[in-house]
């Protein structure tokens, strides 16, 4: 089992949740929106969770897969060749040099155009001859301020895109919200939606009459709260693996679908301690001697640290669970170390299991939690889980 290694922490990943979150979102179309593709982001080494572990889990429960790097996007093809599969919709939201794209074409993987750098690929796609055009969506920029093309850019910049379709075929446009997660703010989103179709309508009035785009705009927040947002695909990250956007957009959930859809984290983060032995009074624990005893305490040193994405700023304020009791961090947390208070959760000296993130009986540690306790994001918070970590499919 994973917990036979000495000296590391490991990552379980939950099949049966993930399976659960996809059916909530599968639910959740068609009411009220048109949605008939349900995306998942595989960014970030998969939210941190792990490509080579959630593409196997993923690929035969969604219709399309996001990605930031090219090539992760091209294990996807590797995945479906070793076995047997029938490639599915795959798009790079990232950078994209032309030599890339000459390889992403041929592999019949989809780009985003979202600047005018786009033009440079132009020659090298023609030079190598392709059978089929690259298949592109156009960002365009509603109102985020980051990647895409302003309505005042369009269709002045993007006229290079007509002048190439022999082999950048523009077959959808995608946008991407700035602030969906507000129950009060929904105001900007609605102008952000407004702005996507006006973007649209400029860019099908500019591509040629009849031309029918795969829209995608909404991510968790919008899927989940802003129906009208939904349109053709919806491009899912942190809550197919689990996690809520945001409180607000739990709270807006019950508004606008009058109940809160259950979503189950797919992640959970154990290890198995190093020593476990008791320090008397009044003894010091771990660098900057910030924690000291005020009574005999059992103390386990768990082989975790912020090496392996375990936030330096939750000193002084995290707990694991041991035995289903929550337990203090105590003093600093080290590159490759944590030492928990474990008096009461174990009656002896031998090694323990803990907890860092996840369920234990009727206890849990959320990755909002251990968010909160390091001032962050819980997004931040799985993207940083080290690539190094072993990770089973539970
Ligand atoms: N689409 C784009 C362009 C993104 O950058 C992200 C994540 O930041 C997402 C979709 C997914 O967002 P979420 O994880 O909130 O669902």
């Amino acid at each position: 089992g994973p917990g036979d290694a000495a000296h590391t922490s490991w990552l379980e990943l939950s099949a049966g949740a993930l399976k659960h979150n996809v059916e909530v979102f599968r639910a959740l179309e068609g009411r009220g929106g048109t949605s008939r593709s349900l995306g998942v982001v595989l960014k970030g080494n998969a939210y941190g969770h792990g490509l080579a572990q959630v593409l196997p889990l993923v690929h035969g429960l969604v219709d399309l897969l996001y990605f930031i790097a090219p090539q992760d996007a091209l294990k996807v093809r590797e995945y479906e060749r070793a076995q047997g599969l029938s490639p599915r919709q795959v798009v790079v939201l990232g950078a994209v040099g032309p030599h890339e794209a000459v390889v992403l074409a041929r592999e019949g993987v989809e780009v985003v155009v979202a600047d005018r750098g786009w033009e440079d690929a132009v020659p090298v796609l023609r030079a190598a001859k392709l059978e089929r055009p690259l298949r592109v969506h156009v960002h365009i920029d509603t109102g985020l301020g980051r990647e895409g093309f302003t309505l005042e850019q369009i269709p002045r910049e993007t006229q290079f895109l007509v002048d190439a379709r022999d082999v950048l075929e523009v077959v959808g446009g995608l946008s991407h919200f700035a602030n969906t997660e507000d129950v009060t703010e929904q105001g900007y989103a609605l102008a952000q939606v407004d702005a996507f179709e006006t973007g649209l309508r400029l860019l099908s009035g500019q591509l040629g009459e009849g031309r029918v785009l795969q829209r995608h705009i909404a991510a968790s927040a919008a899927a989940l709260v802003l129906p009208r947002a939904r349109y053709e695909a919806q491009r899912v990250g942190i809550s197919l693996y689990g996690l809520w956007p945001s409180a607000e957009t739990r709270l807006s959930a019950r508004l606008v679908l009058g109940e809160v859809p259950v979503l189950k984290p797919v992640l959970s983060w154990r290890c198995r301690s190093q020593v476990v032995k008791w320090l008397p009074a009044d003894s010091y624990v771990g660098y900057g001697c910030t924690y000291r005893t005020s009574e005999p305490t059992r103390i386990a040193v768990l082989p975790v640290g912020y090496y392996d994405g375990y936030p330096r700023l939750a000193s002084g304020k995290a707990h694991v669970l041991v035995n289903g009791r929550r337990c203090a961090v105590l003093g600093r947390v080290m590159m490759n170390h944590l030492i928990v208070d474990v008096t009461r959760a174990t009656h002896d000296e031998r090694p323990v299991t803990a907890t860092l993130m996840g369920r234990e009986g009727d206890e849990s540690i959320s990755a909002e939690s251990l968010a909160g306790w390091a001032q962050t994001l819980h997004y931040e918070i799985v993207a940083r889980l080290g690539a190094h970590l072993r990770r089973v499919v539970v």
